[in-house]
């Protein structure tokens, strides 16, 4: 498996120069630290190519991947508005979110979508980062274990089982992003054991080889109790990733 990883969302956020800003505090405290955790920044699209040159020039490519925060299925074509993996992976990205519960949300993206996309990232060469995850109303009717095997299911029949020792998988609960509420350590344990079981089904290998992160609203006050559960591999930061600072605190909560 990879080092722990600390992913960071910034979602519809940054700037060049929030970006100088950024890489600037996050190389001195990572210097600083030398933390044996493996960070992916997923800014949005337009700046890939600007900060993967920032991380550059301070020194950070080997301790920081970068990430885009969505795909187009196809590889080019008449798609207004849209990138492809191809596209993204040029621009300097190694992973990619799929099936993010804001994508699922806003652009209603659906579970055979979401496994063409996960299809698609491979195809380019990209390490798809599977967000799944149940809403509260799902949570409250009891369902949230089937959702969120049904998530994992659709890109297994799809994409194969192999497909999925290509990526990471992060257990998002939807009611949980960006609300401020977290999910108890108990309750993401159990949803990361419940995910592991699904993979250790398909292959013990599997089970082993595929990172599952978690993410919902982690802080540095929560991401120790969160982190020190068994199946919890590392973290999926939106808000928290935006203050480098605060990014590497989370970090060091797994190292
Ligand atoms: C996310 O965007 O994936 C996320 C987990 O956001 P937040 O940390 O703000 O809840």
């Amino acid at each position: 498996m990879d080092r722990g990883i600390v992913a960071g969302n910034w979602k519809m956020h940054g700037s060049r120069q929030f970006i100088v800003d950024y890489v600037d505090t996050l190389g001195a405290a990572v210097q600083d630290q030398s933390l044996p955790v493996g960070f992916v920044l997923f800014p949005p699209a337009g700046y890939l190519e600007f900060l993967a040159r920032s991380l550059d020039e301070r020194d950070l490519s080997s301790a920081v991947s970068l990430g885009a925060q969505n795909l187009h299925p196809e590889s080019e074509g008449a798609y207004t508005g849209e990138m492809s993996g191809e596209m993204l992976k040029d621009l300097g990205a190694l992973w990619v979110l799929i099936g993010h519960s804001e994508r699922r949300e806003y652009a209603a993206e659906t579970n055979e979508l979401v496994a063409e996309k996960f299809s698609a990232a491979l195809r380019a060469g990209l390490k798809p980062l599977l967000c799944i995850g149940e809403t509260e109303v799902e949570r409250e009717s009891g369902s949230a274990a089937e959702i969120v095997t049904a998530q994992l299911d659709s890109v297994v029949s799809y994409c194969g089982t192999d497909a999925l020792s290509q990526g990471a998988i992060a257990y998002e609960p939807v009611w949980a992003i960006g609300t401020g509420k977290t999910a108890t350590p108990a309750m993401a344990g159990e949803m990361h054991g419940l995910i592991r079981d699904e993979l250790r089904q398909r292959s013990a290998e599997l089970a082993e080889q595929v990172p599952l992160l978690y993410g919902g609203s982690v802080k540095s006050d929560n991401a120790t109790a969160l982190f020190a559960e068994t199946d919890i591999d590392g973290g999926l930061v939106g808000g928290a990733s935006l203050t480098a600072v605060d990014l590497v605190a989370i970090a060091r909560c797994l190292a």
